[in-house]
């Protein structure tokens, strides 16, 4: 289709431990406690506005009930700050960049994405950008990689019901892996419908191998 633009987010988590705490990402038994919490927005720290959104959530007056897991701490129910970022989380993330020919950031500084779903208990989602500018060579041509990015996963929702939604704290932390490929294909769809796909499935074999896991 002329003039059309697509572009693909792939996501993996990394079976290396949590992010910003040292729970495993495996294990998913029921401790028997659970907490509640409920959104309050506050003013921008940027010109003091109000985020739409996040009204508008309130205005929904839903109550997020969270199961705790024994992969989970305080750091998960957000009662004790993150701690620092899992260091193999980070060198696999680094290591796929460089496989990925991007450009590897000399400082990664974590960002905070407003989250109004209750699927993290902070009400935000810690991202960073590890990877920049890469490609990937196909048959069709070369592919751009925008971004590759390391972050933490939200919170397994169990069930939602009128007024409640239900999270386990399983899933809430574990590090998954975000590979951006640039919107920037133009016209024939051949490109994007390869995509580099086998490239692409190698190296995320290769690194699936090295600490991977599917999600
Ligand atoms: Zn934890």
């Amino acid at each position: 289709m002329r003039g059309q633009k697509i572009g693909l987010e792939i996501h993996f988590q990394l079976n290396t431990g949590k992010l910003f705490c040292r729970c495993p990402v495996e294990g998913h038994q029921e401790t028997g406690t659970r907490f509640w919490r409920t959104l309050i927005p506050v003013q921008s720290e940027m010109g003091g506005k109000m985020d739409r959104a996040a009204i508008y959530e309130r205005n929904r007056s839903r109550v997020f009930e969270y199961i705790v897991t024994d992969n989970s701490c305080l750091v998960e129910m957000d009662e004790e700050p993150p701690h620092e970022v899992d260091r193999k989380a980070l060198l696999t993330a680094i290591a796929v960049s460089r496989a990925l020919h991007c450009d590897v950031l000399p400082v990664i500084s974590y960002m905070r994405k407003v989250v109004i779903d209750g699927s993290n208990t902070t009400g935000f989602q810690r991202t960073a950008v590890v990877g920049m500018d890469g490609y990937i060579e196909t048959s069709q041509g070369r592919v751009g990689i925008s971004t590759v990015c390391l972050e933490e996963d939200a919170a397994r929702k169990v069930k939602e019901e009128a007024g409640r939604v239900t999270y386990s704290l399983d899933r809430l932390g574990i590090p998954p892996h975000r590979n951006i490929n640039r919107a920037g294909h133009k016209g024939r769809g051949s490109r994007c419908g390869g995509c580099g796909e086998h490239r692409l499935h190698c190296i995320l074999h290769w690194f699936l191998r090295r600490g991977g896991r599917r999600p």
